[in-house]
């Protein structure tokens, strides 16, 4: 089974598509990574989707990619009188340290940390920013606010602090717990939710090692601030626009979008963009016309995938959603205009023997028009690299480890595969890349391939060849 266009789709699982039937309809209609929201669900929901998951890869023969998405350190309120109170704009409302139910005065914030750093001027959002109060001042046990935009509140709502960098970990105890369960599980991507500085990235980095790859959520206005230092450290990134669009004036969310994907790109970071792309087909069997226009534009900027959130987890209609993700992807692909903006936005190699093979790969390739570019990967980083140039042929990634061949089943134009290990010489390379390409439907006789390798064969970060062979 090949998917016939190279930016790929990412679902996420949820009530409406925790059974067997639906999670195979999905990945036949097109999904190449499943997401697993631990904001939701038990263990046990988890474990049965991952069941399922892997389940299908056996019976297609195709490695997919799961992704954990970790909850982070999603701050809120505690409770009312009541269950609610109503904000009055140009009230005085206090948050304390007072664990009473709360009224249209003051509430209970059990978050120590916030009150270490708040500070009068900056502005604190509740429930996803349709509430917004300016503090005043904070004595270190009160933080008294003026209501800006008032509204009706509830119990434990989310609390959004767009203007400072919290003094917390992105993990929470509950995301530890979740981390090791996820790792347990054998899952290829974390995702760190609220990630506010590289020291977030490396501190997880510590806790998972190398057993899966690290995505960082980028949906803080401070880590736009370091988003260059942020993109570098992580292993991928997603666009998280929905608390992005709560923390951000939502005028900055769309150039925010194509300044994550640039930088993404430059480190050869993979990217997708996420949150209500398709949100109204959660209710309808159609999308709006901006909504397809939103998934297009995400292609267009170069983004390796995009994703579906409540569309796919909760919604009427997860799989029309994800066919008609796949349609509209292949729509801008057959689009001339598609491949002179991927050229537009070419990258410079960095000054490394693997970027100098893989710029001479995407050269060579589209000068003799190859039918397909192999890849030879142990740790996936060849294939990456070899992404991040965009060439003009989908890649054939090879590797010995299944747990690479699933990490990159969601990279922008990778076909990965598991082989390569009975690769000892340049011969054996050339004539399993050969077998591969046919068999996988890239080539036909006649036709050129274009191979990058490593030599010594089956180590990893040894890039340093590349070979043209004709199908005969
Ligand atoms: P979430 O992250 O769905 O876990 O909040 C994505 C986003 O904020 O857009
Ligand atoms: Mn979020």
């Amino acid at each position: 089974m090949r998917r016939n266009r190279k930016a790929k789709i990412v679902a996420t699982l949820g009530p409406a598509s925790g059974d067997l039937e639906t999670i195979s309809a999905l990945f036949e209609a097109g999904v190449d990574m499943f997401r697993f929201n631990f904001s939701h669900g038990s263990h046990e929901d988890h474990r049965a989707r991952h069941e399922i998951v892997r389940s299908l890869e056996t019976k297609y023969g195709r490695p997919v990619a799961i992704l954990c998405d970790l909850q982070g350190p999603k701050i809120r309120l505690g409770t009312f009188n009541g269950d609610s109170a109503v904000l009055t704009e140009g009230s005085q409302f206090v948050l304390d340290r007072d664990q009473t139910p709360g009224d249209a005065t003051r509430v209970y914030l059990p978050h120590p940390e916030l009150f270490e750093v708040v500070k009068a001027g900056q502005n604190l959002l509740f429930d996803d920013g349709k509430i917004r109060v300016s503090i005043e001042s904070n004595s270190g046990d009160r933080i008294v606010t003026r209501v800006t935009t008032g509204g009706k509140i509830s119990n434990r709502k989310g609390v959004n602090v767009p203007d400072a960098i919290l003094p917390i970990p992105a993990m929470t105890p509950k995301d530890l717990v979740d981390l090791e369960f996820a790792l347990s599980l054998g899952v290829d991507w974390v995702a760190l939710s609220f990630v506010q500085q590289v020291s977030d990235i490396e501190d997880a980095r510590k806790i998972i090692g190398d057993r899966a790859l690290i995505q960082s959520k980028i949906e803080k206005p401070a880590a736009m601030l370091d988003i260059d230092a942020i993109c570098k450290a992580s292993d991928s990134v997603m666009v998280a626009r929905g608390d992005l669009g709560v923390e951000l004036p939502i005028s900055q969310v769309p150039r925010a979008q194509k300044e994550i994907i640039r930088v993404s790109r430059k480190y050869g970071r993979p990217t997708i963009v996420a949150t209500h792309m398709l949100e109204s087909m959660t209710e309808s069997p159609m999308p709006t016309r901006a909504e397809a226009s939103d998934v297009a534009n995400a292609i267009y900027e170069g983004a390796d995938a995009v994703m579906l959130s409540a569309e796919s987890a909760s919604g009427k209609n997860p799989v029309r959603a994800v066919q008609m993700m796949d349609s509209i992807i292949k729509e801008v692909e057959s689009d001339p205009v598609y491949r002179t903006l991927l050229d537009a936005q070419q990258v410079a190699p960095r000054p490394t023997p693997e970027d100098a093979i893989c710029n001479a790969l995407r050269d060579t390739t589209a000068a003799i028009k190859a039918a397909g570019t192999v890849t030879y990967t142990k740790s996936g980083s060849t294939s990456m690299s070899a992404a991040r140039v965009r060439p003009t042929t989908s890649i054939l990634s090879i590797t010995p480890e299944l747990k690479t061949a699933r990490r990159l089943a969601w990279v922008w134009g990778i076909h990965s595969i598991v082989g390569g290990k009975d690769v000892h010489s340049v011969d054996d390379m050339v004539s399993e890349a050969i077998a591969a390409a046919v068999h996988e439907g890239f080539a036909k006789k006649g036709d050129y391939i274009t191979i990058s390798a490593g030599l010594p064969f089956g180590e990893s970060g040894t890039t340093n060849l590349l070979h043209i062979a004709t199908v005969k």
